[in-house]
């Protein structure tokens, strides 16, 4: 893999402790996936900066305190076998969670991106990892229940049929628009219901109904 400079790589895993993010598996894991190689050519000199950045078709990648942020809340459990992650963009975030967990299954409804990013998660050598064109509200059912799902693009409101889609216990981390203000929560679906705490506010590109060619 294309290795991130030493000097570089210091310097962005420091940012990321003093912004909170102290669990060392994902810092392990952020200092080792070369975020420039998912940003465009032109974008590269700022991968390491946290700042989201465009990646085309309206989409963003999100900052590296937010995906360390989301995979810091996912991965506060014990079981990591399978994750859904809604949203795949250009695939940082789900090299990220390929690191961590046995399986990842990751769902895109912009066709060009879905397939840059397959064929880069591809190249830099992950076998665990189903790139899937599709609307994430529908899910995955082939490969349900999860142990985790993470939304990486805001709803109105919780997606009903990805609840179904959770284990008993299993969780959910979700950036939620409601009334124009979004917030990002974490979800518990237990045997009395939905557990629901927000965890941060957030600024997310909204989820969408249906594919686009
Ligand atoms: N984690 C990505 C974030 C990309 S932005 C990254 O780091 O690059 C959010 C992504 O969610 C976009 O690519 C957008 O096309 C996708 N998205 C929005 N609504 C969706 C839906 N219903 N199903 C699947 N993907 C969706």
């Amino acid at each position: 893999m294309n290795n991130i400079p030493t000097q570089i790589r210091n310097k962005f895993i420091d940012k990321l402790k003093q912004q909170g993010i102290s669990n060392i598996s994902v810092l392990n894991a952020m200092g080792l996936i070369p975020r420039h190689i998912f940003v465009e050519a032109a974008l590269k000199n700022r991968a390491y900066d946290d700042d989201a950045l465009p990646i085309g078709f309206n989409q963003t990648i999100s900052s590296p305190y937010i995906v360390g942020k989301m995979t810091q809340l996912i991965i506060e459990s014990d079981n990591m076998e399978k994750v859904l992650e809604i949203g795949t963009g250009c695939g940082y975030q789900t090299a990220i969670l390929a690191s961590l967990f046995k399986q990842v299954i990751t769902i895109e409804r912009i066709k060009p991106l879905y397939e840059k990013s397959k064929l880069l998660l591809k190249n830099i050598g992950f076998k665990n990892i189903k790139n899937i064109y599709g609307d994430g509200y529908e899910g995955f059912t082939n490969s349900a229940p999860f142990d985790a799902i993470i939304m990486t693009a805001a709803p109105k409101e919780i997606p009903e049929k990805l609840v179904k889609q959770l284990k008993p216990n299993g969780r959910m981390i979700i950036p939620l628009d409601e009334n124009g203000s979004q917030k990002l929560f974490r979800i518990k679906n237990t045997k009395n219901g939905i557990l629901k705490k927000e965890v941060d506010d957030v600024l997310f590109v909204p989820m969408l109904k249906g594919i686009v060619k």
